[in-house]
């Protein structure tokens, strides 16, 4: 029997393994299976509420052996390290347990078809002191590290009796993601102050939000980031543009000019990368920047049992601009995955790939959503903002979660969101 393995279950790979699994595994017809090296999955758009709060994994991760069993294909747990084109096997590192000692030890699985779907890491372009000293949004694991030291900087600030202290957060990158996590820093603080962290309130921070361009939101139309930038500067964010990082310290960040942003807690998130490892991996063409180059059929360039989808693929649109790294176009490319997959298996042609731009928002936490939407109708894009805009956004996540759980549990996981925002407390407290 043909065997489909997905390494990799978030955005897009999990959206493919379901289809898979409904469509191919749970009939017999193929057998599927997902790796990933994490036992759930988060939508990784989340992981800035994770970061503060505003989201608890423990809750609201979705398991993948339930998601596996649900839908027809089996899980492994482990992390890819190695491919071998030849043998047309994967190779998984040992898994240990919590204290470091091996469980599990090295595995190679066959695969027929492998689809890779392993996501990105934060680039820090080899800038001195930045692994050491600032937290990158990657992971589950790594934003609740961060969400641990804020509760821990809040507590520290609360507990305090001096008052020019402030708790000290800076930013590098205006993309979206640096852009979310300022706004909703504020929020975690207005919600903080009425569970008993009485001083907190927003002069408690002191956030500083870096861009090296000359605007934030660089990939978004000129007003929008104007806006954002506006909203963030209201909020009390001090968003410097034009400031290059060459250094983190345990002190703060060094500009070229050569000034301290003094902080305690630094996020990077100025640029993506596809994992090390994944350099020249097995023989494949990749970019600078580790991705995998494919077709338009969302195949490897030097072999075609190879699929890639997502953060980790190179791909080219007909305007010889790469496709972006977001959540939609996984989305899209998982679709399109599954289509060829299953055209391939029927021995027919596969269809090109066309990256289709709906649009980009920006959630400014419950303080405003900017972002522009890609008409059909018309030329070019339209700018939205507020309620209409924040319904948008949401509907993103919300085709994830239908192509994961079809629309009535979707609707149920909705009601129960509901009933819990009435129940829990607003924001992860411990
Ligand atoms: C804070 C934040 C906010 C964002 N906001 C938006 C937004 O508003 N809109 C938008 O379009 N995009 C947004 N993005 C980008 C978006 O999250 C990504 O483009 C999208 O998740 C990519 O999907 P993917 O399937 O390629 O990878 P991911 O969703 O990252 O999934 C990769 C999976 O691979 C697994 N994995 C990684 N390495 C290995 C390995 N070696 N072995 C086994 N498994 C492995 C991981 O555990 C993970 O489950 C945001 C990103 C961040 C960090």
């Amino acid at each position: 029997m043909t065997r489909i393995i997905v390494v990799g279950g978030g955005a897009g790979g999990l959206e493919l393994v379901t289809k898979l699994g409904r469509q191919l595994g749970r009939k017999g017809k193929a057998e599927v299976i997902l790796v990933d090296r994490n036992r759930t999955h988060l939508w990784k758009p989340l992981l800035h509420e994770v970061a503060t709060g505003a989201m608890d994994p423990g809750i609201d991760g979705l398991s993948y052996r339930s998601q596996a069993h649900n839908h027809g294909f089996s899980f492994h747990l482990g992390t890819l390290t190695g491919i071998d084109r030849e043998a047309k096997t994967i190779t998984l590192a040992p898994l240990l347990d919590e204290a470091g000692k091996p469980m599990v030890s090295e595995r190679l699985l066959k695969y027929d078809i492998l689809v890779l779907a392993i996501g990105s890491v934060s680039n820090d372009f080899g800038t001195q002191g930045v692994r050491e000293h600032c937290i990158f949004l990657d992971s589950p694991q790594q934003a609740e590290r961060f969400h641990d030291e804020l509760m821990n900087r809040f507590l520290q600030y609360a507990e305090s009796d001096t008052v020019d202290e402030k708790v000290d957060i800076a930013i590098v990158g205006g993309g979206a993601t640096g852009v979310e996590l300022s706004a909703e820093l504020y929020n975690a603080v207005e919600h903080l102050a009425a569970y008993g962290f009485k001083k907190l309130n927003r002069n408690c921070l002191r956030l500083t939000l870096v861009e090296a361009g000359p605007r934030i939101l660089p990939a978004l139309p000129e007003r929008i980031s104007a806006m954002a930038h506006k909203e963030l500067r209201e909020l009390g964010v001090d968003v410097r543009i034009n400031t290059m990082i060459v250094e983190a310290t345990s002190e703060g960040l060094k500009t070229k000019e050569g000034e301290l942003i003094p902080a305690k807690l630094m996020v990077w998130a100025a640029g993506i990368k596809a994992p090390d490892f994944m350099k020249d991996i097995a023989g494949l063409e990749t970019n600078r920047i580790n991705q995998l180059a494919v077709t338009n059929t969302l195949q490897t360039t030097r072999d075609e049992n190879v699929f890639v989808i997502g953060d980790c693929a190179f791909c080219l649109q007909d305007n010889g601009k790469p496709v972006p790294p977001r959540a939609q176009s996984a989305h899209q490319m998982a679709s399109q995955a599954y289509d060829n997959i299953m055209a391939k298996l029927n021995n027919k042609p596969l269809k090109p790939y066309e990256y289709k731009d709906h649009g980009s928002l920006v959630n400014l936490s419950r303080y405003s959503t900017v972002g522009s939407l890609m008409g059909n109708l018309m030329r070019g894009s339209m700018m939205v903002e507020g309620r209409i805009a924040r319904t948008v956004y949401i509907s993103l996540y919300r085709m994830h979660q239908v192509a994961l759980h079809g629309y009535t549990r979707t609707g149920l996981m909705m009601l129960v969101g509901r009933i819990n925002r009435y129940l829990r407390p607003r924001l992860k407290l411990h």
